[in-house]
């Protein structure tokens, strides 16, 4: 939903072609909301989101891939806690 006019939306509105046009990047990604720094938390939500990023050898041992995971995202979030 458009943050101003309320309008449903397709993508998110800071989702912005970069100034050569051949690649899309976030406008706000120093800002961006909570959710978008946490994702993604965990290799579940990878693969339901079917996410490119996912490597099959992640999805052999998700226990490995989740600390691989939390390692790339530990600028941006705490380490995911199952329990
Ligand atoms: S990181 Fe968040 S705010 Fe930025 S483009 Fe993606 S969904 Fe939008």
């Amino acid at each position: 939903m458009h943050p101003d006019t309320g309008e449903l939306l397709s993508r998110c509105p800071w989702l912005e072609l970069d100034s050569t046009g051949t690649k899309y990047v976030c406008e706000i990604y120093h800002d961006r909301p909570e959710d978008c720094r946490h994702y993604p938390t965990h290799i579940a939500e990878m693969i339901l989101d079917e996410c490119e990023m996912l490597e099959s050898e992640d999805i052999g041992d998700r226990v490995k891939g989740q600390k691989k995971l939390d390692i790339i995202m530990s600028d941006s979030r705490p380490a995911f806690r199952s329990n």
